[in-house]
């Protein structure tokens, strides 16, 4: 039965050469705008791309105000201080997600807690979330505590886990009533709706990576968007080292960060930007390919949320259990097509493993069963 799974793949991609999980595609004015910044010597972190890339993304994602970054990690560590994320104060977020987002918490010194995601979004659970929240918070005039540990729970960050955007608009009114502003890692859901809104403008404020296995890239990157004037001026000032602007003197007021996007990324990513609108496409085609194969299939294609528009950025299958799972990442991976099982709970690793976390029996469930076969654009 993978065998047809992999000549069914094979056949879509066109190819029985090695097939990665996810391609970049360079088939706009990527080179032209690369070599245009070349030619006019701005290729750091100013110059006139950045700008553009600002302006565009802004409108892409239908939010005021973007600070782009050097990459997601970086965005996600200021959006955090953005919302006075401190050290020693707690952050909720899901157990199941990419190593970045609890990095960035670490870097600030605060503690990651986790959440359950629920099954059918793979993203955090609200009902979970508020059952939790009843048990362990309590508000104070500073704020949110957890009365366990006597620590604040500063923020609350869930990813929109492959492109998938869960039942955000109730994380985000559960987290008002307990007054804790909520940062979307939304890295990997750029071209993704929720009800007619794009990822990243639920929350305060939110993260998107450029990498270059995420849908659009600029070889590394990141942005930070915000409808909020006062803190887009703040992670635009913290992300250029702090520095007062002056036409030749050196003032800085803060510790700042050089996480400034280079113009040379910036253009690459310009170019990248307007192919969004095609990749988002030809992914959404893929994965109706995907679906009507797998419906006669003992395997389960996993499919956009409700009242979503998923871009599909990395496409996941659900397996029966763990030993099916490793069977068919085995028999696919030694046939050149590249799966891989989904991240390894961040409670699992040695260096978030004494965090606090509520019971995960989804994040349990979905570790064990979940991978990401091919999703690259095919043109
Ligand atoms: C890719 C990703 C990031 C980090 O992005 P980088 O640009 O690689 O630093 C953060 N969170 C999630 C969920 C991601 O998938």
């Amino acid at each position: 039965m993978y065998s047809e799974v992999v000549s069914f793949i094979q056949k879509t991609f066109g190819t029985t050469d090695f097939l990665p999980l996810h391609e970049p595609r360079f088939v706009g004015n990527e080179k032209k705008y690369v070599a245009d910044a070349i030619d006019s010597t701005f290729v750091s972190s100013v110059g006139a791309y950045v700008n553009r890339f600002e302006e565009d993304f802004s409108v892409a994602t239908q939010q005021k105000y973007t600070v782009a970054t050097v990459n997601g990690t970086a965005a996600l560590h200021i959006a955090m201080l953005l919302v006075a994320v401190e050290k020693d104060t707690e952050v909720l977020t899901q157990a199941l997600t990419f190593v970045a987002t609890c990095n960035a918490i670490s870097y600030i010194g605060a503690i990651p807690h986790f959440v359950d995601v629920s099954k059918d979004t793979l993203g955090m659970c609200p009902e979970k979330l508020e059952v939790y929240l009843a048990e362990i918070a309590e508000i104070r005039n500073e704020g949110c505590y957890n009365k366990h540990t006597g620590r604040r729970i500063s923020a609350c960050v869930p990813m929109h886990t492959f492109g998938h955007i869960g039942d955000i608009e109730r994380i985000v009114s559960i987290c008002d009533a307990y007054q804790i502003p909520v940062v979307e890692d939304a890295a990997e859901a750029l071209g993704s709706y929720k009800n007619g809104k794009h990822a990243g403008s639920f929350g305060k404020v939110a993260a998107f990576s450029f990498n270059g296995n995420k849908i659009i890239t600029s070889g590394g990157g990141g942005a930070i968007t915000t409808a909020n004037e006062t803190l887009a001026k703040r992670a635009k000032h913290l992300t250029t080292t702090a520095k007062i602007p002056h036409k030749y003197k050196y003032e800085h007021d803060s510790i700042g960060y050089n996480y400034r996007m280079p113009n040379l990324n910036a253009a690459l990513l310009v170019a990248q930007l307007e192919q969004l609108p095609l990749f988002l496409e030809k992914k959404r085609a893929l994965a109706q390919r995907y679906a009507n194969f797998f419906e006669n299939n003992s395997l389960t294609f996993i499919t956009e949320p409700k009242n979503a528009t998923s871009n599909y950025w990395l496409m996941a299958l659900l397996l029966e259990n763990e030993s099916e799972r490793d069977a068919f990442l085995e028999y696919t991976n030694e046939h050149n097509v590249m799966t891989r099982p989904i991240w390894q709970l961040m409670n699992r690793l040695s260096m978030f493993s004494d965090c606090p976390s509520a019971p995960l029996p989804n994040s349990e469930f979905l570790e064990a069963r979940v991978v990401n076969i091919p999703s690259s654009v095919i043109l």
